[in-house]
């Protein structure tokens, strides 16, 4: 269901996070690799090397962040459905060409489009004061002169059910889940709106999903449930929903008004395919991958302008010191990522029947700060195979190896159906401090990490396109 798969596609990223080390296994892994095909990925130290110099001291130096930069600033924040969206997607083919990639193909896929309005929430009593508030995405609107109700705090799901219905009903839910992993705590924003809806309540809140903030709401992706009634539903910051709660445990009573608009229709988009072709197995694909739409707050800079223009660069550098690998590099730039992976489930659809031609499959989707190593999916052998290419990163800090079920968020639907692949492992703990909000702008972003993030995305793609078995299943 696709519902479910979402989910569960969150949960994934965070075990990943949790999930320990596997250094643990050199000695089975030196046993199921043997010595041949570990010292044919040892003798990948020189190409790796070639490939670090150029981007870190060379004429790719800083190149990554300064083209983000460029196009962050011209397009802004990039929402799946819209104009802007297009536009930016035309710009990646142009800036591709101009570096001599020439398999470029778009693929089409229809796509939701939800647009926001004007949003604004008051609180009436116990005194008045101006909330801050994002709405959520597919929230649909208030009547114009809004809803006015009072408030009743959840922290969990389990005491929302077991409410009296009359406590609910006519009211504002308003979630307060703690952040500890996101995985946790966004099902109080994915599911929320439809769990209170029904109870009975006429509007839901989420406090926003994130360890820290400034006074920011986070917005993000929250789904509907065909059997009740679509209710509005919105981000407050932290701060104004612990103003809230501590005010709703005192016995005060919280009544707020709440106006919000939106549209929402499908409109066309595209996946855009960056082949660069293999020498000896073309059909055979390593794919780079990151979104390239964003939320509609900030630049979408950290989400995902980092992780397409790493995934740009792969090609780009390699093509730039003519470095062809056995099997075709193809950078992806997944389309409406954040209303729910639409892009990948289309390119799965699309190439059904060819599925097995992904030898690898890698994406970058939780930051782009600086890389500690992957978060891989596939079996033992394919675990011991990337954990040895990963050894050559020790130099940069690049060498840890996290097992994971299901890496990655759009590229989950394949790593979960067996297809080995990676998402980028990273220093990102601030990563949700900016997830989602107007602060998602190039401030977050580093030009050394950057540099480091592109090489060591590129030299892993290559290693891997080029050695002289496939990666098992
Ligand atoms: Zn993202």
């Amino acid at each position: 269901m696709f519902f479910l798969r979402i989910v569960s596609v969150t949960l994934f990223i965070i075990v990943a996070s949790e999930a320990k080390a596997l250094n643990k296994n050199s000695n089975t892994c030196s046993e199921i690799l043997g010595n041949e095909l570990i010292e044919e990925i040892r003798s990948y130290e020189n190409v790796k090397n070639q490939i670090l110099e150029y981007v870190l001291n060379g004429d790719f130096k800083r190149k990554t962040y300064d083209e983000l930069a460029k196009f962050v600033d011209k397009f802004g924040a990039r929402p799946s459905g819209t104009e802007v969206l297009e536009k930016s997607i035309d710009y990646m083919i142009e800036l591709s060409r101009e570096e001599g990639l020439n398999d470029i193909i778009t693929e089409d896929v229809v796509v939701p489009h939800w647009e926001r309005g004007e949003e604004r929430l008051t609180m009436l009593e116990p005194r008045i004061k101006n909330i801050e508030i994002l709405g959520l995405g597919r929230s649909v609107s208030t009547p114009p002169e809004g809803i006015t109700a009072e408030v009743v705090v959840f922290n969990n799901f389990d005491i929302l059910e077991e409410a009296a219905e009359d406590l609910v009903k006519g009211k504002i839910v308003l979630y307060d889940p703690i952040f500890t992993t996101y995985g946790e705590t966004v099902k109080m924003r994915t599911q929320g709106a439809a769990k209170a809806a029904a109870k009975g309540a006429v509007a839901s809140l989420v406090r926003s999903i994130a360890p820290f903030s400034i006074n920011t709401p986070h917005t993000g992706s929250q789904y509907y449930s065909d059997d009740v009634e679509k209710i509005p539903t919105g981000a407050i910051s932290l701060e104004d929903a612990d103003l809230i709660r501590r005010m709703y445990d005192r016995g005060e009573k919280v009544i707020l008004n709440i106006q919000m608009s939106s549209t929402y229709d499908t409109q066309m988009s595209r996946n855009t395919l960056i082949d660069l072709k293999g020498s000896e197995d073309p059909e055979k694909l390593v794919i780079v991958s990151g979104h390239i739409d964003s939320w509609d707050v900030g630049q979408g800079a950290m989400d995902d302008g980092g992780g397409l223009f790493i995934s740009w660069a792969a090609p780009v550098i390699l093509k730039r010191l003519n470095l062809i690998p056995r099997r075709t590099v193809r950078a992806i730039f997944w389309t409406a990522e954040e209303l729910g992976l639409v892009g990948a489930y289309a390119y799965e659809e699309a190439h059904k029947d060819e599925l097995d031609k992904i030898n690898f499959i890698m994406e970058s989707d939780e930051g782009t700060f600086a890389p500690l190593g992957l978060a891989v999916g596939g079996n033992e052998k394919t675990r011991c195979i990337v954990g040895e290419v990963l050894k050559l990163f020790e130099s940069i800090n690049a060498s840890t190896l996290v097992e994971s079920d299901s890496p990655g968020s759009d590229i989950a639907i394949f790593t979960g159906n067996g297809i080995p692949g990676a998402s980028l492992h990273n220093d990102n703990e601030k990563y949700f401090w900016f997830h989602h909000t107007e602060g998602d702008t190039m401030n977050v972003e580093d030009p050394d990490e950057l540099d480091l993030g592109a090489a060591f995305w590129t030299a892993v793609a290559y290693i891997i396109a080029d050695l002289s078995i496939d990666i098992p299943r």
